[in-house]
Parts: structure tokens; sequence; C-alpha cells
């Protein structure tokens, strides 16, 4: 029987509740389509990182290594600064496995409207793909002067090899999904060196991908066009800023972040990639049981996706939808219910015993 051992980091918050809740319907899945799903949870998070002075032990990452995927909850906590939950779990991991790749689905769900007044289910439904390694988010720089001399410099990092990995896997993943178009978000009139460099490299790529178009908008105007044609999107690829910001602006068209997905990838898979829904571990709303379980669920779904079990995620996806627009299944709060994350997540798991 095929087996994976899966990583899984709970982490802060709401994630302590929707990893479980997400596990139940994976390891579901698992069981109906004849294969295991082995979770082996590792408690780190900000409480660690309070009682310990670390997020994770010094040996975690080695700890992480040999499982086939690392699924990820939240982590933050209110007094402990974001920067430190970043540089001490989340950025190691994506470091030292080279997950170069940030993946995200911008589909709308059946049963959630989207904020755009005229949109419809099949007008949403695209891939973002940010470069996860390098760019605008370095550490190189610092600031010199003081008083109303102070100056601060900032380093964006553009590699020939990380540039060039990043486009051929968004021309490479259009390629495959069928989605024949790639759309680069640039800025070349703003930033003077890096941006003509990363659409140098967008051209020379794309040659080699004839059967895939390939256009490229100014990072301001394609924010623009998310809002007022998101339609004409099949995949979107972005620097670590400028995808990163289209990353959250795609779930913010899809009705809300608490449902939307993301996969850290190690496209080549010499290491674990890690998924994790794109909220955090929203303080407000945690230990209430309330927290929509749905963008942990779908990352399971990316992450079986991964795992090659395309079939089982596709079940997964499906009853997830299914349960969306179910009369007699309650959705959690933010979706205007009054369901709960457990009540939701087995609702989800019963539909997809029975489809
Ligand atoms: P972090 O610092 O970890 O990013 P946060 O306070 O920024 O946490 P987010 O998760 O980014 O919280 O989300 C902002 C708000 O959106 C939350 O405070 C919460 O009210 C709501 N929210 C986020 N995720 C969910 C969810 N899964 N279910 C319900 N509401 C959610
Ligand atoms: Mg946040």
């Amino acid at each position: 029987m095929r087996r994976y051992s899966i990583a899984s980091i709970p982490g802060d918050g709401i994630g302590r509740e929707v990893v479980p809740a997400a596990i139940a319907v994976l390891t579901a899945a698992a069981a109906k389509c004849g294969f295991v799903l082995e979770f082996r949870h590792f408690d780190w998070s900000c409480q660690t990182y309070l009682k310990t002075g670390k997020m994770m032990p010094d040996d975690g990452l080695d700890r992480l290594r040999d499982h086939d995927a690392v699924f990820l909850g939240a982590v933050g906590f209110p007094g402990v600064p974001d920067h430190i939950s970043l540089w001490g779990l989340l950025l190691p991991i994506r470091r030292e496995f080279e997950q170069y790749v940030n993946l995200r689905p911008v589909r709308l769900l059946p049963g959630i409207a989207s904020p755009l007044r005229d949109k419809a289910r099949g007008d949403i439904d695209f891939w973002v793909v940010r470069e996860n390694s390098e760019g605008e988010y370095s550490q190189i720089g610092g600031r010199t002067g003081t008083g109303e001399n102070e100056i601060v410099v900032q380093q964006a990092i553009f590699t020939r090899r990380g540039t060039d990995r990043i486009l051929r896997y968004a021309f490479d993943f259009a390629r495959r999904s069928g989605r024949r178009h790639v759309t680069s978000a640039t800025k070349s009139n703003g930033l003077y060196h890096s941006m003509p460099f990363w659409d140098e490299r967008f051209a020379a790529i794309g040659a080699e991908y004839p059967d895939v178009a390939a256009d490229q908008y100014h990072v301001d105007i394609l924010a623009a066009r998310f809002v007022m044609s998101p339609e004409r999107f099949n995949v979107v690829v972005g620097s670590n800023l400028f995808g990163d910001i289209l990353s959250d602006l795609g779930p913010g068209i899809t009705g809300t972040i608490a449902v939307a997905p993301s996969a850290n990838l190690n496209p080549e898979r010499r290491f674990p990639s890690m998924f994790e829904p794109v909220h955090g571990s929203a303080p407000d709303i945690a230990g209430q049981g309330i927290a929509n379980p749905i963008g942990q669920i779908w990352s399971g779904a990316m992450m079986l996706e991964h795992l090659g079990e395309t079939e089982p995620a596709a079940l997964v996806m499906r009853a997830l939808e299914t349960a969306l627009i179910a009369p007699d299944i309650a959705r959690t709060p933010d979706l205007g219910g009054n369901g709960t994350t457990a009540g939701f997540a087995q609702a989800v798991r019963n539909t997809l015993l029975g489809l």
C-alpha cells in the first residue's frame, strides 16, 4: 500500500483547530482511495518560542527532512513579533528545502460570493506563481546617517538561476495544466535594474514554450485588472514582492482569505514541500471552534496532488464543493452560517465517503 509520511505543524491560534479538522478529511480520502497518510505532529509555535526562545529546536529542519511533505497551520501570537515566527520557522523551512515556488489557486468556490458584483464562478479561475526565495525580500542593506540625514538602503537580489527557475516553473505549469497563457508582473518603468532583467528572462524562457501565450503588465495596472477582468488570466507569475501582493489580492476577489490555500514547492522533489492556508492564526477567534477549515482542507488537496494522488485530491475538492452548497450543512460564521470547524469538516468527510 502507498504510504506517505507527513509532518504536521498546527502552530498557533486557529491553526490548532483547522489542522486536525483537515486531517480528518484527508485521512478519509486516503482510506477510501487505498493509501496511507502517516501524520507526525510537531508542536512548534509561538508558545514554544515564549518557553524556549526558539520557534523550533536546533535540529528542527533535520527532523522534517525525511517527510514527504509538511502540513502547516499558522504561526503568530499577540506579543510575539511577526518577524520571530517568520524568521524562526517559515523562512528557514522555505530556504532549507528550496521551496522556491509559492503556488496559489485563485478560484471562486460554489456558494461563495465574490465581492466583484458581476463576476460568477467560472470568471475567476487562475493561478498565481510567486517567486519564494529571493528578490525584494532580502536582509541586505542597512541604515546610515542620523536624524534628517538618515538613509536606508534595501537591496533586492535577482539571480539568473532564481529568475529562470521560477519562470520555467510557470511555463511548465501552464503547459501541464492545459492553461496555455502566462502573464508576468513587472515594473520595469520604475525598478531600473531588476525588472528589465526579469522581463529579459521572461522573454527568453517564454521563447522555449511557443505553445504557451505570454504577456506582461506593470504590477499596478495588473492589480487593477485582477479586479476589473479576472477572467482573462490563466497563470500569473511574479517576483517575491509582487507575487506576495497579488496572491493576497487573489483570495480577496474570491470572497475571503479563510478559504484560500497555498503551496510552497520544491518542484524537483529533493526536499519536502509545505502546504498551508493563506490566513494566519486569527487570535480574535482562536479557541472558539468556529474557524473556517476550508483553506486548510484545500491546502491538503494541493498536498495530495503534489504527492501524485491526483484522483484523491480531486475527490477532496469535490466533497468540499458539494458540502458548501448543501442546504443541510452549516457553514462557519465567516460565511454567514452557525456551524463549527469540526462540524463542517465532519460534513465534508461524510460527503466524501458518500461520493
Ligand atoms: P497572523 O498574525 O497569524 O497573520 P492575523 O491576526 O493576521 O494572524 P489572519 O489569519 O491573517 O489573522 O486573518 C485576519 C482576520 O480574518 C482574522 O483575525 C479573522 O477574523 C479572519 N480569519 C482569518 N482566517 C479565518 C478562518 N479560517 N476562519 C474564519 N475567520 C478567519
Ligand atoms: Mg496576518
